[in-house]
């Protein structure tokens, strides 16, 4: 299929996307690297009367600023992959964009599309979750930072409102010694995960002075695993044994089953992963050392 009728506009500062998306409203959608957005229109599942190709815009950055590393929104997946910032601060979330799609899809897709997107188990959403993110939005009327537990709301939804668009997102640097690792599992290698888990430990003298835990798959956004982080703090790295908390934790959950997994398949899946990616951050961390 084609895609509706639109008008094609490529502003070339971010004040004249802002009038632009502003001026449109919901008639109007950034496009970045069009790798879910053009499937989306040829599909008709979004027609809008306007593409505003943000391409063009001073977004492709990623610098550290005090204790916070800023992601300019256009910074394609594969940036990450061998940005020396992200390499050095946040080993997970090399490890998860890694798992994204295809080197195409890779090469072509940005941050702020992904977030925007908020396909439930898109991996940067989760990253920037699990990373204590804050998603930076910009609109006519200023900017404004969303903490990435508030921004995705739901499967394509998030706390983006009309004649707003993604600028970028910042992570703060974690302190001290810290390793993190990530899991994923789909159908076949560069497919949307069924499920993925990601975990941050900071540690000192073998034991954990503070985790972060985060997985998708089990709501339709990611979330973090906030009674393993704390089941985690203070334990020895190389026993963490938080079986029983993360068994009690994906109780609470009512993951969706669908063609790719049951619920409960999904559920025990999300368990694996969570223990994988925590077991592999204890043995990086115990390796550091
Ligand atoms: C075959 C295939 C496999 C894929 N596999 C994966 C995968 O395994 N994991 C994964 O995470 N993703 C996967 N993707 C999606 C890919 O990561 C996309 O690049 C990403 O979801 C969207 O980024 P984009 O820059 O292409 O956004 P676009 O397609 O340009 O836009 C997507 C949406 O975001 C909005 N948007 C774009 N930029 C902004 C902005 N700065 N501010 C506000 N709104 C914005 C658009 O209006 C649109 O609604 C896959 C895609 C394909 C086609």
């Amino acid at each position: 299929m084609k895609p509706t009728a639109f008008e094609y506009h490529r502003p070339d500062t971010l004040e004249r996307a802002l009038s632009l998306l502003a001026q449109f409203g919901d008639d109007g959608r950034p496009i970045a690297g069009g790798q879910s957005l053009v499937p989306m229109m040829n599909l008709r599942l979004a027609r809008p009367l306007h593409l505003v190709d943000i391409n063009g815009l001073a977004l492709c950055d990623i610098d550290q600023q005090d204790n916070v590393v800023r992601i300019g929104a256009l910074v394609r997946h594969e940036t990450h992959l061998r940005d020396p910032l992200i390499a050095r601060h946040f080993p997970a979330l090399v490890e998860g964009v890694r798992a994204i799609g295809h080197p195409t899809i890779r090469r072509n897709g940005t941050l702020g599309g992904s977030l925007a997107h908020c396909d439930p188990t898109a991996e940067l959403p989760l990253l920037c979750m699990l990373h204590d993110g804050a998603i930076v939005v910009a609109s006519s009327n200023g900017e404004r930072r969303i903490a990435a537990t508030d921004f995705f709301e739901g499967a394509y939804m998030t706390a983006l409102e009309a004649g707003e668009m993604i600028v970028a997102a910042e992570l703060p640097v974690p302190g001290g010694a810290h390793a993190g690792a990530f899991e994923e599992m789909a159908e076949r290698k560069g497919d949307f995960a069924i499920a993925a888990a990601g975990v941050v430990l900071g540690h000192e003298n073998g034991r954990i002075t503070g985790a972060k835990v985060a997985c998708s798959g089990a709501a339709q956004a990611p979330m973090r695993a906030r009674p393993v982080e704390q089941a985690l703090n203070g334990a020895d790295l190389a026993s963490p044994g938080a079986a029983a908390v993360i068994a009690g934790f994906l109780e609470t959950m009512d993951p969706p089953g669908d063609h790719a997994a049951s619920a409960p398949y999904r559920r025990a899946l999300i368990g694996e992963l969570i223990d994988r990616a925590m077991t592999k951050a204890c043995r990086r961390a115990l390796e550091a050392s």
